[in-house]
């Protein structure tokens, strides 16, 4: 299974912001859209780095003086990314020896969509829940 099917069903929009924009930008976005983390975007669309609800939290840390800086300086730059061919077996391993939960999908070099650690979860329980509904079917007619 790929993760392109995921995306066919949740779409692929992604939340960006630009790295110049402040913490407290980030925070506002992060509840209107009500979502964990956003990617930082330059004007060309680039993935410049991701910015989740944990670097802001560790920011806090510091005084709360950090939600007027930048999102680039607290973002992590070294992004992991899939494509829409990619596996969900292998997405789970990578955000699990990762220790992240979010996952940008990179097509041609452009953003095709984000993958969180929610969507693959309901994802396989519906894989998992159609498993067992063609197991009892199997079992009943056998
Ligand atoms: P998360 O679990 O996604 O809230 O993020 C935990 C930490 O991993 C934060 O420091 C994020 O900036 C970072 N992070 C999140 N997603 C990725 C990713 N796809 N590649 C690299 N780092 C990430």
């Amino acid at each position: 299974m790929t993760v392109g099917l995921i995306l066919a069903s949740k779409g692929r929009d992604v939340v960006t912001i630009p790295p110049h924009r402040t913490l407290t930008d980030a925070v506002q976005l992060l509840a209107e859209k009500r979502i964990g983390a956003v990617i930082v975007a330059g004007a060309d669309g680039k993935v410049l780095g991701i910015l989740s609800e944990r670097d802001i939290v560790r920011a806090l840390a510091a005084g709360s003086h950090v939600m007027g800086d930048p999102v680039s300086r607290y973002m992590t730059s070294k992004v992991v990314t899939c494509g829409p061919d990619s596996l969900i077996g292998d997405i789970m391993e990578d955000m699990t020896s990762g220790r992240f939960r979010h996952m940008p999908v990179v097509e041609g070099g452009r953003l095709a969509g984000i993958i969180s650690i929610g969507d693959v979860v309901k994802f396989r329980l519906a894989e998992f829940q159609h498993e067992a509904e063609a197991l009892k079917e199997y079992i009943t007619v056998g």
